[in-house]
């Protein structure tokens, strides 16, 4: 079975239901250069990954390569995903590749996708079609116009159109395609714009009339892939550019969690428009096979109290009680307590309901509401959280009382990055903002990236909350943002609110 699907324009998570649903379904999965490489996530980890880096419309014998892959794989392989940017079938040759599969007599279907004209028009305000001056709209490969003897596009029709045209493919013919419709008598004032880089941090929308519009792209070195809208409609409507105008548009924001907390923090800053970079810093090892915690779940039905102090410590306990076939009935009448909303989250994952969840959820507080909520004398207290969490919580809950077992699930270690590559981007102002939401965090990349780049440079630090900024205050970091709710949302909503600032007092 085959399955050409639509990967939707740049942006990963536009893609439809049903091509992510396939995409996970994978034995074989076939991509090309549009389709956003974040979306082979979906993969399983053994699907076999091919790119084919076919450059749009240069010769015919790449698309046949593509095509014998195709069957090859449909033969030896039991599902089949051949990934396209946008819509398959929209100058997507998707057609092509269907008919070759139904001649060889293989199982295909088509998952539709949204096509670039459509994303680039609804992520900037140049809308297709308006009840009142573009009640239809032509979409023209701008590829085939030069070279080709006979033209397949009517530029005479085009001219005189009443509505929208929208070029794929144009960049390279941009002097020629607006001389020809010039010639064929279009006015040369009419409204264009190129929109490249569509539903990316990236975007860039370049606007003039037609005959000035190629000269504009050159000085503004308008790369592709981009599109081009022609006709009343490419003024567009800066009031709908909603998406360029999100505070974190373009901005680009470094993350140093461990490499799947920063995947899913990368995730939440793409949401908000903004370009995330990856830089692990930190990389957690589970200590679940050390004695300490193997006494510790022998006589988990003799604690009152489990207390879990992050997502991280959830997940590496449930994969390690997985590990064993066992489930969260190991808990029995045990009472759960979670320090933040995430860690509660993480918890109902594993359909976990914590009895106790602090309002405000540093160390401190818990101990402090947890002894308001409960008497703990004489009651029996895991800790399981970090090796290298501070005393400080398990003091508080013995001098209320309690017999406290605090028993290491993980600890950390520094992973290294490519720290040249990071250092030259700081200091010529590539990066907007360095995140960070941990102490440990802090202290693996300032063992790796020197103070004194971040302090001269023109970065801006946020942090998670007072525990990460004071590891930042003892390197003499300055602090930018601070998030009020010690979450990854808090921390990009305190971020957005600085940017909100700045874009107020020296615009955008
Ligand atoms: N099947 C694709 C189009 C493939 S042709 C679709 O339906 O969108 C390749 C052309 O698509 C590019 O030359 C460019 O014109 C357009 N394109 C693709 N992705 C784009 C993006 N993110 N922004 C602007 N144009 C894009």
């Amino acid at each position: 079975m085959v399955y050409l699907v639509g990967a939707g324009p740049g942006r990963a998570d536009l893609i439809t239901v049903r091509g992510a649903e396939v995409l996970k379904s994978a034995d074989c999965v076939i991509y090309d250069k549009l389709a956003n490489p974040a979306l082979l996530s979906y993969a399983r980890p053994d699907a076999e990954i091919i790119h084919v880096p076919k450059r749009i419309g240069s010769g015919s014998c790449k698309q046949e390569e593509i095509n014998k892959l195709l069957v090859e794989k449909a033969s030896t392989r039991r599902t089949v995903v051949r990934l396209k940017g946008g819509d398959p079938c929209i100058f997507g040759r998707g057609a092509e590749e269907a008919r070759i599969l139904a001649e060889a007599g293989i199982d295909f279907e088509i998952v539709p996708g949204i096509t670039a004209a459509i994303a680039a028009s609804e992520y900037t305000g140049v809308m297709l079609t308006d009840r009142d001056y573009s009640s239809q709209v032509v979409f023209v490969t701008g590829h085939e116009a030069e070279g080709k003897t006979e033209s397949n596009i009517d530029w005479l029709l085009l001219a005189k159109l009443p509505g929208t045209i929208v070029f794929y493919m144009a960049m390279g013919n941009l002097d020629f395609i607006v001389g020809r419709l010039i010639q064929n008598g279009i006015n040369e004032e009419t409204p264009a714009a190129v929109i490249a880089d569509a539903t990316l941090p990236t975007q860039k929308v370049t606007k003039a009339p037609l005959n000035l519009i190629a000269n504009k792209c050159k000085q503004e070195k308008v790369e592709p892939p981009a599109i081009i809208v022609i006709g009343p409609a490419a003024a567009g409507d800066t009031n709908l550019n909603w998406f360029m105008k999100k505070p974190l548009f373009g901005k680009t924001i470094l993350v140093t969690r461990d490499r799947c907390g920063n995947a899913d923090f990368a995730a939440k800053i793409i949401s908000r428009a903004g370009n995330p970079i990856e830089f692990p810093t930190i990389k957690i090892e589970p200590l679940t096979g050390r004695t300490e915690f193997l006494q510790a779940l022998a006589k988990f039905n003799e604690y009152h109290w489990i207390i879990f102090t992050s997502p991280n410590g959830v997940r590496i306990f449930f994969d390690y009680l997985q590990g064993l076939a066992k489930d969260a009935r190991v808990f029995a009448s045990a009472k759960i307590a979670a320090i933040g909303t995430q860690t509660a989250a993480k918890l109902t994952d594993f359909a976990i309901s914590p009895d106790f969840v602090p309002a405000i959820f540093t160390t401190k507080e818990l101990a402090g509401q947890l002894t308001g909520f409960t008497n703990l004398r004489d009651k029996k207290i895991l800790l399981l959280r970090s090796q290298l969490a501070s005393n400080e919580l398990v003091e508080l809950l013995r001098q209320a009382g309690a017999d406290v077992d605090n028993v290491p699930l993980y600890t950390t270690i520094t992973e290294k990055g490519d720290c040249a590559w990071l250092t030259k981007r700081i200091i010529k102002g590539r990066i907007d903002w360095l995140t960070f939401t941990s102490p440990s965090c802090v202290r693996a990349f300032f063992e790796q990236i020197k103070p004194d780049v971040v302090k001269s440079g023109n970065v801006k630090v946020a942090s998670l909350g007072p525990v990460t900024s004071s590891q930042l205050e003892k390197l003499g970091v300055r602090i930018d943002a601070q998030a009020a709710e010690h979450t990854i949302d808090g921390l990009l909503d305190a971020v957005e609110e600085r940017q909100s600032e700045n874009w107020l007092s020296n615009g955008p």
